[in-house]
């Protein structure tokens, strides 16, 4: 893996797992909807949408397969030993990747840019008036998502 010196690395809960992102000032957001708590077995998912050639990955992954509501196919890739969930990319947009941001090697600086699914979350779960919030999804999200990536040529 050529990693750049600058590069945002993460990995698997066990290690075996690991990748390397381009520097560039990535978002990342929340979703608390039920998909996402089942999936972290935990209250929310911490998505960051980036280009799929910006990730560079080593180690042996498998992947689950799963349709969303919308018809399309979502790739869902994890570490094969330790069953971390690392990324998903959907067969619609195969172009982008979403990691799942708590397996970034630095994960204090992360300052989230919205909140997904509201109407879902957790009652104990408090946010931040200053973080923009949706009850669902924003109503074009994949337009939404690209903006996040900075993806100017949003439909090649
Ligand atoms: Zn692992
Ligand atoms: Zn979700």
């Amino acid at each position: 893996m050529a990693l750049p010196k600058d590069a945002i690395t993460g990995g698997c809960q066990c290690g075996a797992v690991r990748y390397a992102l381009e520097p560039k000032p990535y978002k990342i957001y929340v979703c608390h909807c039920l998909e996402c708590q089942k999936q972290s077995a935990s209250a929310f998912g911490l998505s960051m949408p980036l280009k799929f050639e910006d990730l560079a990955l080593e180690g042996e992954t498998a992947e689950y397969v799963r349709s969303t509501d919308s018809g399309a196919r979502t790739r869902c890739i994890f570490c094969r030993q330790c069953g971390t969930r690392l990324y998903h990319r959907s067969d619609r947009s195969p172009e982008f990747v979403t990691i799942k941001a708590g397996t970034l090697d630095e994960t204090h600086s992360i300052k989230p840019v919205a909140h997904i699914w509201v109407s879902r979350k957790q009652p104990w779960v408090v946010l931040d008036d200053d973080v923009p919030a949706y009850a669902s999804q924003p109503p074009d999200l994949k337009g939404w998502r690209d903006e996040l990536i900075g993806n100017s040529g949003r439909d090649k």
